[in-house]
């Protein structure tokens, strides 16, 4: 489900359990990695899905599909651990994105509030308006750090827990600043947050994604709380 860029793919990577689970030690072992070709694998099917943003995801169905042996990636039953490998940088990825988002919708709803006048003086003389854009540009600058040490401490091969760690807090605290951002815009623009044209009810409802994919919050939590902090594990 929710694979992205199906059509404008020329391969797809595939994690497959290629050992069941009771046959090996631990449940990350016995995954595999595969090069797809796309769109046109046998055995592959595809729809498109309507999100409630433009983007252009779909749900596979995989029935009978062939994949010629060359196409394994590195060694089989290895593949959780290369998969690592994508998913901090992806975290990372992410958090710039967010970040950029939050920007976007601080700066906007900083130009609002200059110019929208109400009984005589610029909404953004209220503190009621002015204090949430200010905490909202606050907490982005400190995931912006975060971020960025992410970003430095994976660039430096540093070890692989430490860069967990940084990756998932930086894509926790991001994506949880893109979506207050958001809300502040929405908040600061008034009826016209809601009209279609000044773009902040678009764009309202793309930064809403990242909380979601492509890790949930909540998971991200789970894998602080689990593997971070030492607690036992939730799942
Ligand atoms: C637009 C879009 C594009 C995507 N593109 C891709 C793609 O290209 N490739 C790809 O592989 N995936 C893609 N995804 C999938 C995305 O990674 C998942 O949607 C995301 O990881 C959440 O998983 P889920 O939808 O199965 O939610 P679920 O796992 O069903 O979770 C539903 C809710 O339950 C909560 N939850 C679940 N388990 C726990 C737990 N143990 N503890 C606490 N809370 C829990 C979650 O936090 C969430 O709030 C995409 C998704 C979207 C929406």
């Amino acid at each position: 489900m929710f694979i992205s860029r199906v059509e404008n793919s020329d391969f797809m990577v595939l994690v497959a359990r290629t050992t069941p689970f009771d046959k090996v030690e631990k449940k990350t072992d016995g995954i595999s990695l595969f090069l797809v070709p796309l769109p046109q694998a046998e055995g592959l099917e595809f729809h498109r899905l309507e999100m409630m943003f433009n983007s252009q995801t779909y749900e596979l169905f995989l029935d009978e599909l062939k994949i010629p042996a060359e196409n394994l990636i590195g060694e089989e039953g290895k593949g959780f651990r290369y998969l690592l490998d994508v998913l901090n940088p992806e975290r990372i990825l992410l958090a710039a994105e967010c970040i950029g988002d939050a920007r976007w919708f601080v700066q906007k709803s900083v130009d609002y509030a200059k110019n929208r006048v109400v009984f005589g003086r610029p909404i953004g003389s209220n503190q009621g308006v002015q204090f949430k854009i200010a905490d909202a540009y606050a907490k982005l600058i400190a995931a912006e750090r975060v971020r960025t040490r992410a970003a430095e401490l994976f660039d430096s091969e540093a070890d692989p827990k430490t860069v967990g760690e940084h990756a998932n807090i930086s894509k926790y605290l991001a994506s949880e600043c893109s979506w207050q951002a958001a809300n502040v815009a929405m908040d600061v623009y008034g009826g016209s947050g809601l009209a279609v044209g000044n773009h902040i009810e678009r764009k309202f409802r793309e930064t809403r994604l990242y909380r979601v994919a492509p890790v949930s919050n909540n998971l991200v939590l789970s894998y602080i709380g689990e593997h971070v902090l030492g607690l036992p594990s939730s799942y």
